[in-house]
This record gives structure tokens, C-alpha cells and sequence, in this order.
């Protein structure tokens, strides 16, 4: 079955630019290029991974050619590795040799680890130029949205990067049929992670629709993924820069990262931690005095879809505490963190005791 190709806009005054959700959109990039102004002249950067490269870069090649573009390919290793400074001076050096001017476009046709890349690479290259983003993750709802593009240094996690909003996001939904299971679980999570902050009603339709999503039903996930960016941008567009707002999407990520880092990178997909941190932030959210349904409903949900809300027994509770000390989000003795108030709301908390934190950690371990 074929899904309506749905629309929606992130508004951000001179830079607003459209989210296309459906089936069949990549091979409509050149029409869309045309469409929308990008001029023929100026060559075009496809940049992508070595495993999306042989399943998609064709169809979207062969579109701009016939549309009159000149498009060259640049593969990067699959992984979160290829965030690096290394793989970036390749891009700019591929962008060179491809002739890129500044009225080039930068595309970015892969899941997160592509997107923020060849975002920094477009928001960099000749102080920066178009760009494109085409999702093929379920996670990737999240990283095309909003305009944050960063590299890794080996000390910090987007460390180096930069703000940098896309011409428009082209979410093709014939792309996610080939991701692996456990990628598609952990996609899943940050989207539920939109309406566990945002909206109740969503969150509801989500828990209902599981067999339809895990299926990869494109009507179900067409709907659930145009959702999730809705929230994304609504956040986005009030808060663009992170001042205040914008730290509601963090749900979930104080503890995640953590055991991120401590699992070691790869180990526990992003998707997969920031569900157990979900799970964290609701039982912080009963020690708060909020409902105790919340932590139960967290968890039942997450786990319907497959996903951990356990801390994984050999990770040392320690080792999670300390890097969560080192994390941007902690500040003088006290943490912040999201904590939900409902299901489909949160609140900031910059009050959190850390030995109220110490003890969920323990609290979660399997
Ligand atoms: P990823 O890009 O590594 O993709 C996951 C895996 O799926 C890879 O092995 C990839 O090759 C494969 N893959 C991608 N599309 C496929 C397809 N259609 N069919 C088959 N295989 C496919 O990881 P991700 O989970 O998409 O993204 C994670 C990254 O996103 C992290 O680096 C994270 O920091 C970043 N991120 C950024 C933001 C942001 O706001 N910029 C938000 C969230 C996450
Ligand atoms: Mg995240």
C-alpha cells in the first residue's frame, strides 16, 4: 500500500522550509530541485553510507540527472565513527574536486550519522551552502529536523558543529522496509518519546497501532513519523537555539548518554538508552510526587514495542553516575532533568538530588 505524501512546515520566518512524509519522493528530488529554485549549473554533493549507498543513491541520482543536475556520490563508512574531523576533510575535499560553488547543495540521504555529517560539511563548506536532508531511518525523524549538524571529537559527542537548517527534509518511506528490526525498535522510541512530551492523545494512538508499526505498515508509519516531526518542529520553531524550550526533546537523554558512554558507543543503539532513560525520568517523576501510573505506563508502553527498560546488569552503576556528572546538563550539585508531570507532558527540573538519581540507577539495574 502506498501512503499520502503528508506536509508539514517548520516555521522559522525567511528559513521555514517543508517536511515531505510519503512513498515514492526520492525519485521526485530533481523535479523538487527544479521546483524549488536550486540552480542547474551548480553541482550537487550526495553524500551517504556505504549500506544506503547501494539500496537508494541511484534512484535519487538518477532523478536530478533528468532533471538537468550534475550530481556526484561520496560514501562514508557506516557508523557512528564517521562523525569525525577525518571524514569531514574528506567531504570537503570531495566537494572540491566535485566543484562545488556557493550555490551548491549539500544532500544528506541516510540515517542520523549522515545527516548530521554532511550537515556540518553544508553548513561549513564556503561558509556555508544548501541542504538537503533525506532520512532512510526511523531515528533520522528526529536528526533531519531542526538544524543541529555536528562531527564527534574523540573526547565529546557533537562537539564540533553548528546550526544549520535544510532547503527540505524528503522522508521516503520505501526506504525504512529495509531496516533491520532492532534499528526500526530504536527508531521508534525517539517517536514515542514526541508524544511523551507533548501529546497525550498521540501517545494513545501510538500504543494501539504497535503491530501496524513494528509491521512497517506505510499508512501507520507515514502518520506516526509525521507526528513526531510535528512536535519536533513545533519545539524547534519556539526555541530554535536551545535557550529554553528546546530542552524538552532531552527526555529521557540524561541518563541515556550515559549509559551510552559507559555500554560503550554501539553497544546500547541511542534509541535503546534514551528508553531506559525515559524509564529513569518517569520514576523520577513519582519521587516528585507526580502520579505513580506515569512510571508504569512508560514502562509498559516501551516495553510493548520491544524495548529495554532495564539497565543492563554489567553496566556499573558508578560508571553511569560519573558520566552523568560530566554531561552538559549538570550544574552545581544538582542535575537537570525532563521529568514527565502526565503522560504527554513534561517540565524541566534543575532541582534534581543526585542521590535521588543514585537510587533510580540502582532501582533500574536488571
Ligand atoms: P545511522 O545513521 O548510523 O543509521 C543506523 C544504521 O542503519 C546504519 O548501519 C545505517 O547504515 C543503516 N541504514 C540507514 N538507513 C537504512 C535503510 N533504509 N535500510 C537499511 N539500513 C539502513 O544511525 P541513526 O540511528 O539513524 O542516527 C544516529 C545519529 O543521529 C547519532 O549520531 C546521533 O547523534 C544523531 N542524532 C542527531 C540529532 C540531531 O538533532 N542532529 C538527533 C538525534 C540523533
Ligand atoms: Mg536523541
Amino acid at each position: 500500500m502506498e501512503a499520502a505524501v503528508r506536509e508539514l512546515t517548520v516555521e522559522l520566518g525567511e528559513r521555514a522550509y517543508p517536511i515531505w512524509i510519503g512513498s515514492g519522493l526520492l525519485s521526485r528530488t530533481g523535479e523538487l530541485f527544479a521546483e524549488r529554485g536550486f540552480p542547474e549549473k551548480s553541482p550537487v554533493l550526495l553524500v551517504t553510507d556505504a549500506a544506503v549507498a547501494h539500496l537508494y543513491a541511484e534512484t535519487v541520482e538518477t532523478s536530478l540527472r533528468a532533471s538537468g543536475y550534475e550530481v556526484q556520490r561520496a560514501v562514508v563508512t557506516v557508523g557512528e565513527a564517521s562523525k569525525s574531523l577525518s571524514v569531514f576533510d574528506g567531504l570537503i575535499e570531495a566537494a572540491l574536486e566535485a566543484g562545488l560553488d556557493r550555490k551548491s547543495t549539500v544532500i544528506a540521504l541516510g540515517g542520523g550519522v549522515v545527516g548530521d555529517l554532511a550537515g556540518f560539511v553544508a553548513a561549513t563548506y564556503m561558509r556555508g551552502v544548501r541542504f538537503v536532508q533525506m532520512p532512510t531511518t526511523i531515528l533520522a525523524h528526529d536528526s533531519s529536523v531542526g538544524g543541529k549538524v555536528a562531527v564527534n571529537h574523540r573526547l565529546a559527542k557533537n562537539i564540533i558543529g553548528a546550526f544549520h537548517q535544510p532547503e527540505f527534509v524528503l522522508y521516503d518511506l520505501d526506504t525504512l522496509l529495509t531496516l533491520p528490526p532492532r534499528e526500526v525498535r530504536a527508531g521508534l522510541s525517539e517517536v514515542i518519546k514526541h508524544g511523551l512530551i507533548w501529546n497525550a492523545d498521540f501517545v494513545r494512538w501510538f500504543d494501539e497501532h504497535a503491530e501496524r508499526l513494528l509491521g512497517l505498515d506505510p499508512e501507520a508509519l507515514g502518520y506516526a513519523l509525521y507526528e513526531g516531526c510535528k512536535v519536533k518542529s513545533i519545539v524547534v520553531s519556539q526555541d530554535e537555539r536551545e535557550n529554553d524550550l528546546r530542552a524538552i526533546l532531552n527526555l529521557g537523554h540524561t541518563i541515556g548518554h550515559a549509559l551510552e558512554a559507559v555500554a560503550g558507543y554501539g553497544e546500547l543503539l541511542h534509541g535503546e538508552a534514551i528508553a531506559i532513560g525515559m524509564a529513569g525520568a518517569a520514576r523520577l517523576a513519582v519521587r516528585f510526587g507526580y502520579d505513580p501510573a506515569i512510571a508504569a505506563e512508560t514502562e509498559r508502553i516501551f516495553r510493548k514495542f520491544g524495548l529495554p527498560v532495564r539497565i543492563p546488569a554489567d553496566i556499573n552503576p558508578d560508571a553511569v553516575m560519573k558520566a552523568m556528572m560530566h554531561d552538559k546538563k549538570f550544574k552545581e550539585g544538582q542535575m537537570v532533568f525532563i521529568v514527565p508531570t502526565s503522560i504527554g507532558s513534561v517540565e524541566i527540573r534543575q532541582d534534581v538530588p543526585s542521590d535521588w538519581v543514585r537510587e533510580i540507577v540502582e532501582q533500574l539495574r536488571e
